[in-house]
């Protein structure tokens, strides 16, 4: 992949005076990501004319929150796209942990459903552990199960939870180099920071993790080849925590479409840098299409 580097002007902090520099060389996620979705729809063609088998994922949506509906909408909109079909389910806000897994095993079992996709965050009354862990891990195509991540974390062949798994696809397709570089992965949660930084250390990246509690953060990122942002907290990162020429990965989305890092001041420092949007976000709905044909061709050869 490549993208020229774009020129930016800005006002010299010491002078005021407007000086220019190259900015950093985007990293876009949305072509990599159309080109993605193009295979996974091809194969789902492919299955379905050879088998009469559509593959499907179903999409499970607990309450009323519209951002979560909105997501759910749009990966709904995409697999239809791409020729996967979808199963929708939406449950009443108050429903309980075992009327929510009760669902889930339905749906694990039923052999017309090949990917399920329950939208986080769940009702604070459910134990949104013990949701995920009603997913068949064959039908996991979110990577959001405990056996999911221990494939992830030993390095084994299984579906990737789809933000982390998308972003290694973009440091691939960037040919950044992961072997030896130092990554900092700030945020640790289940389905994002922890799976992340697994999956760049597979990759032989030497990682460090940080969190809410981490003391002297700015000066641990400036040590850092690889910064992967995933935080949950807009323009969180600023320019002088990085070290000049690194590779910073924004997984953040916030409200206004603002990412975790401060986009105008990163980019006059770093090497490359993920746009939000249009970066990291494109990535995850494509890994989960692509996982959701790959999940559909193996139970197809397991039935
Ligand atoms: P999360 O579950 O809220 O986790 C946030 C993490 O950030 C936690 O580990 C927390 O530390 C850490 N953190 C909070 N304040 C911090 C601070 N001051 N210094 C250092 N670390 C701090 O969020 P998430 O689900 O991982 O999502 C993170 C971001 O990614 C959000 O903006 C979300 O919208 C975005 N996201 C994007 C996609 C996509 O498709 N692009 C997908 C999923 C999420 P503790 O563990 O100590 O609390």
């Amino acid at each position: 992949m490549t993208n020229a580097n774009h020129t930016l002007s800005f006002s010299d902090p010491e002078t005021t005076k407007p000086v220019q520099r190259d900015a950093a060389r985007l990293m876009v996620g949305t072509d990599l990501a159309a080109e993605m979705v193009a295979k996974a729809a091809e194969r789902a063609k492919k299955l379905q004319d050879e088998t009469g088998v559509q593959p499907c994922l179903a999409t499970v949506l607990v309450g009323d929150d519209p951002a979560s509906a909105t997501y759910v909408r749009m990966k709904q909109n995409r697999s239809k796209k791409a020729g996967i079909g979808s199963l929708s389910v939406v449950l009443p806000a108050e429903t309980s942990t075992e009327e929510l897994v009760a669902e889930l095993t339905k749906l694990s079992e039923d052999p017309t459903v090949h990917g399920i996709l329950l939208q986080h965050p769940v009702p604070s009354q459910i134990d949104e552990r013990a949701a995920f862990e009603a997913i068949a891990p064959g039908k996991d195509v979110d990577g959001v199960t405990m056996h999911a991540f221990a494939a992830m974390a030993f390095g084994e062949p299984g579906f990737r939870s789809c933000t982390p798994g998308g972003i290694l696809r973009l440091l691939e397709a960037y040919d950044v180099p992961l072997e030896g570089a130092h990554a900092v992965v700030i945020g640790r949660s289940p389905i994002l920071g922890k799976p992340v930084g697994m999956l760049l250390l597979a990759s032989n990246a030497t990682v460090t993790y940080t969190h809410s509690r981490t003391k002297d953060l700015a000066d641990i990122v400036r040590t850092a080849d690889i910064v992967v942002a995933a935080v949950g907290k807009a323009n969180f990162v600023r320019g002088g925590w990085l070290k000049p020429g690194a590779v910073v990965i924004d997984a953040g989305y916030n409200e206004g479409n603002v990412g975790d890092v401060h986009f105008e001041e990163a980019s006059q420092v770093a090497g490359l840098i993920t746009p939000v949007p249009g970066g990291v976000g494109p990535m995850t709905i494509s890994l989960l299409l692509e996982q959701t044909v790959d999940a559909a061709e193996a139970q197809r050869q397991t039935s």
